[in-house]
């Protein structure tokens, strides 16, 4: 086998190690029986003691209370970015706070279904910020408050829940559930693709306060009800059974670890690694406000596209992938989620530290 590179994508992304070995262990014969689990009838007991099992450890990791459903969804986050306003918008009216490229579409796709209210915009200051309380503009009458936990593009992460007076919060975790914990009754609805801190792309993880989905629009495609899908208990249809899977087997590294409370720390020892070497060069400029970076995704700039790229090319050399910016910031960003090792980091600041001497 060739060797393993250090993987720095924003999602699809780098997996442990030791769950891959363990899914691999498994392939041909998961425990007896007989078959993979890509072969298994999602009906079959089999499969689901699996599906059983990787609910039960989402609840106990995240610790999610009684009245909130979790749902698994073929797709991924896009895909709620419609389904949450023909579910969630009882007036026809919800607030968007838009902080980046996901929150906007989201916003953007909202509008077509009913009186959508842009309570901040963060588009003038290059999304580098998150806004305070009182930047917050909501409407009385909102039926949720959308927001973006963690933009991954930009770089820029929520480090406070907004008082939203009563109204839920629907909030797009995709680039940071799992890393820290959360009180998730701080919020009614919180949804995520999964190709990040959980697991691989075709599922679209939804934990939602059950009151909230007892009424929806007339006339939605029954496939994006989350009624339906919650008294099917996922399984209106066939659901994304392997990504399921490895969900339950990262949840299961988590749990191993030592849950939430010792990610983040993992993860803010990381990201301080990163910030800390950004903060004191001159050479490259970190790309988010100090008070508002992401502790996943840490994005910025060298002092020239041409460096950029010549950045960008020389890592792969050095044994590290994935560090091109989204083509619509460019510069560099590196996606430091739960499965990246600290190594990883420490040789991605060794190298950067390698190429400002050079380049500068
Ligand atoms: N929201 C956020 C915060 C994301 O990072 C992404 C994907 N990178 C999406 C939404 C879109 O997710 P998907 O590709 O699963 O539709």
């Amino acid at each position: 086998m060739t060797k393993r590179v250090y993987n720095f994508s924003a999602g699809p992304s780098t997996l442990p190690v030791s769950v891959l070995e363990n899914i691999a262990s498994q392939m041909l014969n998961y425990h007896d029986s007989g078959m993979s689990v890509m072969e298994m009838s999602h009906r079959s007991s089999s499969y689901l003691e699996i599906f059983n099992e990787t609910k039960a450890m989402l609840k106990k990791v995240m610790n999610i209370p009684d009245d909130y459903q979790i749902l698994f969804i073929q797709g991924g986050a896009t895909q709620q970015f419609s389904t949450i306003p023909l579910n969630l918008m009882k007036n026809g009216k919800a607030d968007y706070i838009v902080t980046g490229s996901f929150s906007k579409k989201a916003a953007q796709e909202a509008q077509k279904f009913g009186d959508v209210h842009i309570a901040y915009d963060g588009s003038d200051q290059d999304f580098k910020h998150i806004p305070t309380q009182d930047e917050l503009n909501i409407r009385e009458d909102a039926s949720y408050v959308h927001l973006c936990s963690n933009n991954t593009i930009y770089g820029t992460e929520w480090k406070y829940v907004p008082d939203t007076h009563g109204i839920p919060i629907v909030a797009d975790m995709s680039s940071n559930i799992l890393s820290k914990p959360i009180n998730v009754s701080d919020y009614g609805m919180i949804y995520a693709g999964a190709q990040k801190n959980m697991g691989i792309a075709g599922l679209g993880v939804v934990i939602v306060r059950e009151d909230l989905i007892q009424e929806h629009q007339e006339k939605i495609p029954v496939l994006i009800e989350y009624d339906t899908l919650s008294k099917n208990d996922s399984m209106y249809n066939t659901p994304p059974t392997f990504s399921i899977y490895v969900l339950g087997e990262v949840l299961k590294w988590i749990d191993s670890l030592g849950g939430l409370e010792v990610m983040q720390k993992r993860n803010e020892e990381k990201a301080k690694l990163l910030y800390d070497y950004l903060d004191q060069s001159d050479f490259y400029k970190a790309h988010s406000y100090p008070e508002n970076r992401s502790m996943m995704n840490v994005t910025f700039t060298c002092p020239s596209q041409e460096l950029d790229a010549k950045f960008v090319k020389e890592s792969v050399e050095a044994g590290m992938t994935n560090l091109k910016g989204h083509r619509s910031v460019g510069g560099i960003r590196a996606s430091i989620y739960n499965a990246m090792e600290k190594e990883g980091v420490e040789t991605l600041v060794a190298f950067m530290k390698k190429f400002e001497e050079e380049n500068r």
